[in-house]
C-alpha cells in the first residue's frame, strides 16, 4: 500500500476502536516509514482523533519526540537488544501522563532470539493503553511468532539506501565491477576489505538495494518512470536482473553463518558473468 492507503486503514481501525496493540510497517524507506508511524502517533493523540489537526499540542510535539508518552527507539546497528526490550516493557507499564496511549516507535532491521523472545512477551500482555509499532524492512527479517502477534503493513517498495550503507555499496559495485574485468587481485583484496569492515547484516541491506536498484532500472526501460531513482548507482555495473534475482535467493546463506567474506565473493562473480559471457561471444 503507499502512504496514503496505510493512514487511511489506521484511520478507519481507531474510528472503529481495533487499533491494534501491536503493528509492524515494513516495505518502503526508513523516512516514510518513520513517518507513517509518527502519523498514527498523532492519529491517536490528536485532539480531533483520528484525525490529525496539525495544531494541537500532540500534533506539534511527537515528530520533535518531545510527547512523554511518545517514544521513538532507535537501536545501535538497528539491532534491538534485549536491554532495550526490558526498558520498553517497564516503560509500557507507566500509565501515560498527558496522551491517551503510551506508544513506542521501534526501528529496528534485526533482534536476536532472547531480544525477540522478551518482545513477545509485551505483544502477548499489552497493557490497554500499550501500542507497540515496529519499523523494519521486511518482516521476514523477524521470528513468525512476532510477526503472527502484529497488525502487519506493507508499504510499496521503494530505494533505500542509508548513509552507512552507501560506503559499502559503493565498494560491492566496485568489486563486481572488479570480477566482470577479471581484475582478481585487486578483487580478493577489496571482498576482504568489505567483509572485515561490514558486519553481514549490513551487506544483506546492500544486496537488498542492489535489487531495487536493479529492479529501477528494468521499469525504466518499460518506459515507466519512477521517481526517486538512485542515479548515482544506476549505472551499467551490474547489467542483469535475472542474475541478480538468483544471486539474492543466495542471501539467506548470510544467515547460516557462511563466512561473509566467501559469500560476496561468489555473489560479485556471479553478477559479473552476464557481462563475461556477452564479451565470449562477440
Ligand atoms: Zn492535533
Amino acid at each position: 500500500m503507499n502512504t496514503q492507503q496505510l493512514s487511511d486503514f489506521l484511520k478507519k481501525a481507531i474510528l472503529k476502536n481495533r487499533m491494534c496493540h501491536a503493528i509492524i510497517i515494513h516495505g518502503g524507506s526508513y523516512e516514510k516509514r518513520k513517518n507513517a508511524a509518527i502519523d498514527a502517533a498523532r492519529m491517536l493523540e490528536c485532539k480531533t482523533s483520528p484525525e490529525i489537526c496539525g495544531e494541537c499540542y500532540s500534533c506539534k510535539t511527537i515528530p520533535c519526540s518531545n510527547f512523554p508518552d511518545v517514544h521513538l527507539v532507535k537501536p545501535e546497528k538497528r539491532n534491538l537488544s534485549i536491554d532495550e526490550v526490558r526498558t520498553i516493557k517497564e516503560q509500557m507499564h507507566i500509565k501515560p501522563y498527558i496522551g491517551k496511549h503510551r506508544i513506542f516507535i521501534i526501528e529496528t532491521d534485526w533482534m536476536q532470539q532472547p531480544a525477540a523472545n522478551s518482545l513477545l512477551k509485551i505483544m502477548e500482555e499489552p497493557p490497554t493503553y500499550g501500542i507497540l509499532i515496529v519499523l523494519v524492512p521486511n518482516n521476514k527479517n523477524f521470528l513468525p511468532t512476532i510477526v503472527s502477534r502484529a497488525l502487519n503493513l506493507r508499504l510499496n517498495p521503494e530505494l533505500e539506501i542509508s548513509p552507512g550503507d552507501e560506503v559499502i555499496l559503493e565498494q560491492v559495485t566496485d568489486l563486481v565491477e572488479k570480477a566482470s574485468r577479471k581484475n582478481w587481485i585487486d578483487f580478493f583484496q577489496t571482498a576482504g576489505e568489505i567483509s572485515k569492515s561490514s558486519p553481514r547484516e549490513e551487506i544483506e541491506n546492500i544486496f537488498n538495494a542492489l535489487v531495487l536498484i536493479e529492479r529501477q532500472s528494468l521499469l525504466k526501460s518499460a518506459g515507466i518512470n519512477q521517481s526517486g531513482l538512485h542515479k548515482k548507482y544506476y549505472s551499467d555495473k551490474i547489467n542483469d536482473y535475472r542474475v541478480l534475482a538468483s544471486v539474492l535467493d543466495k542471501r539467506q546463506y548470510l544467515r547460516f553463518n557462511v563466512n561473509t567474506r566467501i559469500f560476496l565473493e561468489t555473489i560479485a562473480i556471479l553478477i559479473s558473468l552476464p557481462k563475461w559471457r556477452n564479451w565470449q561471444t562477440r
